[in-house]
Order: structure tokens, then C-alpha cells, then sequence
């Protein structure tokens, strides 16, 4: 067995220079844990093959910021009296709005609604620039001149006011914990989140060393009767899985690990929702395992937007 410390990696490269789909097929692999299979062709494959087994909640994984010109009529009969869930809106000024989402959002859309204009100009822009995420959508005519769509480089987003900034602006952290802080990270529901898979992944074979992984609890010192105690207990477990694999599945075998195993979750969110995480999740009153990942994160979230993150970092060491 394996015992490690709980870690974690901003990923905004991607976002930074627009690589929106391999940022999507590089969350996509913590699933299977396949990254060793990226290469630079294979996102759009791996997008399509995860489009065509309706796995879509990796489409989920990136953040599309569009500046859009319409009155507000036009915008309220197509756009928000479908009470688009799961995007962000703001107005600018007059006749000038941004609206944000991921491509899952914009592609729902598209599918209910592939009439209204504005839906249908939104998509036109997306699928201009990044034609596998709507192949499987069809066009409709609608052609209008009172609606124009431009997609937002990440440059413009960055330079957005604080307001502006914290609702359409999104990071993307890849956080390796045990499973008890996972289960409780994912109910943050203003979110999107994959996890590596316990049903796909053996771990007994050679890639995963063909031992189970741990994460060091943060409550006992190494050494104690407690951690010993623990210790034993990570030991018995990974002998029945290993056991249990010979004659079954990972998902069976799965079912005799604990919450201290290690997995890996990507999380996506607005700055917004990141403030909310952090908020909760650092404060003294949440559980240790969580607040310990969460003090580790803070600082480097705080680095990349001070004006967002700083005084939530103040108010947690209080
Ligand atoms: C110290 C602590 C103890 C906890 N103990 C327990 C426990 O014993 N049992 C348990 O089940 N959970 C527990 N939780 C989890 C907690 O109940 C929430 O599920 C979790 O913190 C998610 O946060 P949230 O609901 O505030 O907001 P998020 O899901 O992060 O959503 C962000 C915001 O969006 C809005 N929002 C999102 N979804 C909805 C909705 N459906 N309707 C209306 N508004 C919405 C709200 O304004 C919300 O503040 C605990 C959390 C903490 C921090």
C-alpha cells in the first residue's frame, strides 16, 4: 500500500490560451485515469467518443465567455424565458450583454430551443470555432441581423471589473484527497466536477503499482497507536480488494474500500462559487480533512486574483 499527502494543481493554462477542448479531454482522463493516452490529436476523438456514449458531464469542463448584442426583447423571449439553468448572464449596457457557460449548457440549449435566434447565433459562433462540440446538433436557419455573438478571449475576460470578474471567470483545480472529502466537495452544486473512477480502474494493475493508494490522515501523528491502528486497517482492506479482484470487477471489488482512499477530482467553478467553497470549507467549523486541502489552495487562488480571494483568506485565519 501507499500512503500519500492530499495535493492539489490549478490548471488555467489551458483557458489562458484557448485550448478549451484539451482542457475537456484532460479532465475527461481522471476518470479512467488515461492520461497517458493524450497526444495532440486526440482531443477531439476522445470529445467525440464521450459526446456518442452521452457521457456529458465532461463537456461540462470549460468556460465559454460571449459578448452579446441584442435588445432586450429579442433576449428575453429567446434567451431568458428559458430560465437557462446553468448559465450566467449580466448586462453591460444597453443592447450589450455577457453570457457565460460551459459547452454542455450552450449545447442543451441548442438542442431545446435551435430556433430562437439568439440560441441559434450562439451555437453558429461555437461551432465555428469548435465544430466537434454541436456536430451531432443540427443547424437550423435563422438567420437574423439583430443578434451579433463574439467569443471572449481569455485576455478580455481577465480584464473584466470585480463584478463581472467573479461570475463569468472560472478555475479549474485538480485536487488529489481521500474520498470523504470528495463526497462532501461534491455538494457544491454551482459546480462541475469528474473524479477518477473506482469502477474503471483496477487498482492491481501495474499502473497503479498494483496497490490501493492512501491519503495520510491529518488526525494522527505517524507513529501513535491511532495511525498504527488505521495503518492495519488501510493494510486488511487492500489485502481483501487485491483478494476480491482475482475472481471479480473493480466496482465489486471496490466496495470493500474506505474513505481514506486516495482519488483524484477535477472541480470546476466561478470565481464566485470558488469564494463560497472557500468560505465554508476553510473555516474552523468544517472537517479538518477538508479544511487542510482547502488552506493548502487558498494562497494560490489568492496569487491569481487578490482582489477576489484576499480578504476570505484573512477572515479564515481569524
Ligand atoms: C460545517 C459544515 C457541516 C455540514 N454538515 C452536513 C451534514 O451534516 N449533512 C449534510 O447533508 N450536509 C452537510 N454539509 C453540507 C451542506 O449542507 C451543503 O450541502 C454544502 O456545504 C454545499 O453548500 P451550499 O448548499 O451552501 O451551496 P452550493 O451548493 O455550493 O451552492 C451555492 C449557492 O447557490 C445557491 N443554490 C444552489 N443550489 C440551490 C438550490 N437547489 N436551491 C436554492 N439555492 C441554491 C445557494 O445560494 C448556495 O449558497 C455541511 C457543510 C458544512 C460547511
Amino acid at each position: 500500500m501507499r500512503v500519500i499527502e492530499p495535493s492539489f494543481e490549478v490548471l488555467d493554462e489551458y483557458f489562458k490560451q484557448g485550448r478549451i477542448l484539451e482542457q475537456i479531454e484532460r479532465c475527461g482522463r481522471v476518470c479512467y485515469k488515461s492520461e497517458d493516452k493524450i497526444s495532440k490529436e486526440s482531443a477531439v476523438p476522445f470529445i467525440r467518443g464521450i459526446i456518442k456514449r452521452g457521457h456529458e458531464s465532461v463537456i461540462e469542463m470549460a468556460n465559454l465567455v460571449l459578448e452579446v448584442r441584442a435588445s432586450e426583447n429579442r433576449l428575453y423571449e429567446d434567451f431568458f424565458i428559458h430560465i437557462p439553468r446553468f448559465c450566467q448572464a449580466s448586462k453591460v449596457e444597453q443592447g450589450r450583454f455577457i453570457i457565460s457557460g460551459n459547452p454542455r449548457s450552450f449545447r442543451d440549449l441548442a438542442r431545446r430551443f435551435p430556433k430562437a435566434p439568439v440560441i441559434c447565433t450562439i451555437k453558429k459562433a461555437l461551432e465555428t470555432r469548435f465544430p466537434v462540440l454541436f456536430e451531432d446538433i443540427k443547424t437550423e436557419d435563422c438567420h437574423t441581423n439583430e443578434v451579433e455573438v463574439r467569443l471572449l478571449s481569455a485576455q478580455e475576460v481577465d480584464g473584466f471589473d470585480l463584478p463581472l470578474l467573479v461570475k463569468h471567470r472560472c478555475l479549474l483545480a485538480h485536487i488529489t484527497v481521500n474520498r470523504a472529502v470528495t463526497h462532501e466537495l461534491v455538494r457544491h452544486r454551482v459546480a462541475s466536477y469528474l473524479q477518477e473512477s473506482q469502477r474503471y480502474c483496477r487498482y492491481g494493475e501495474k499502473k497503479f503499482g498494483g496497490q490501493v493508494t492512501f491519503i495520510r490522515p491529518c488526525f494522527f501523528e505517524e507513529g501513535s497507536k491511532e495511525y498504527q491502528l488505521w495503518e492495519r486497517a488501510m493494510k486488511d482492506t487492500e489485502a481483501a480488494y487485491l483478494e476480491l479482484l482475482k475472481t471479480t470487477s473493480p466496482q465489486a471489488a471496490r466496495t470493500v474500500l474506505p474513505n481514506s482512499c486516495k482519488t483524484e477530482i477535477m472541480v470546476h467553478a466561478t470565481l464566485e462559487e470558488w469564494q463560497h467553497i472557500f468560505r465554508l470549507r476553510a473555516s474552523k467549523a468544517a472537517d479538518p480533512s477538508m479544511r487542510q486541502i482547502m488552506l493548502m489552495m487558498l494562497p494560490e487562488f489568492v496569487k491569481r486574483f487578490p482582489s477576489v480571494f484576499e480578504s476570505i483568506a484573512k477572515s479564515v485565519e481569524e
